[in-house]
């Protein structure tokens, strides 16, 4: 399987990118903001306070988040509903980021990335895919150099093309 991370700051254009070359590479999207979105939609919903950790943890046994790609959109799920939508509020988004402050909520989300990333050639889009869950030995930056190479998604297919498991992005000389 392969596993591309790309991570960044936030405004930095990574999902744009991240999207495209997934299309393009026919690779899974995975877009980790979502995740933590839809735990803090359904803590919301459970009439819970995002930022009590206590309360969230005790809902996490009973979460079932899945994703799924249709027609090159990925589309996230709490049990059977799509909540592709419903997470993209300002109240979703603030509970997103007092969850992503849980570390139980963390380690929940990180189990389920890395299984993903097992079972299917992912590109997963977050702020700690390179240096957690995906770790890379040669960390680059991809975005800020990728944002202004045209030929972005060419660069990408040479490297996973001749990427070896030892090797995978090119080792920079020391
Ligand atoms: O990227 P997006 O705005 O959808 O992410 C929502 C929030 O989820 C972020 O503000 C951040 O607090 C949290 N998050 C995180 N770790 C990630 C992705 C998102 O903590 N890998």
């Amino acid at each position: 399987m392969v596993s591309v991370a790309i991570d960044g700051p936030a405004g930095a254009g990574k999902s744009t990118l991240a999207r495209r070359l997934a299309a393009e590479l026919g690779y899974i999207y995975v877009d980790t903001g979502a995740m933590y979105r839809a735990i803090g939609l359904y803590a919301l919903r459970a009439g819970k306070d995002p930022k009590d950790n206590a309360a969230v943890d005790a809902l996490l046994p009973e979460i079932e988040l899945r994703l799924a790609s249709i027609a090159g959109e990925q589309h996230i799920y709490l049990k059977d509903e799509d909540v592709s939508t419903a997470i993209r509020t300002e109240a979703a988004g603030m509970a997103a980021s007092a969850v992503g402050a849980n570390p139980a909520v963390r380690a929940f989300l990180l189990d389920l990335q890395r299984s993903m990333a097992k079972k299917q050639d992912v590109l997963m889009d977050g702020r700690d895919i390179g240096t957690v869950v995906l770790p890379v030995r040669w960390p680059i930056e991809i975005v800020h150099s990728l944002a202004q190479v045209p030929s972005a998604s060419i660069f990408f297919k040479n490297a996973l093309t001749n990427a070896t498991p030892s090797e995978p992005f090119g080792n920079p000389t020391p």
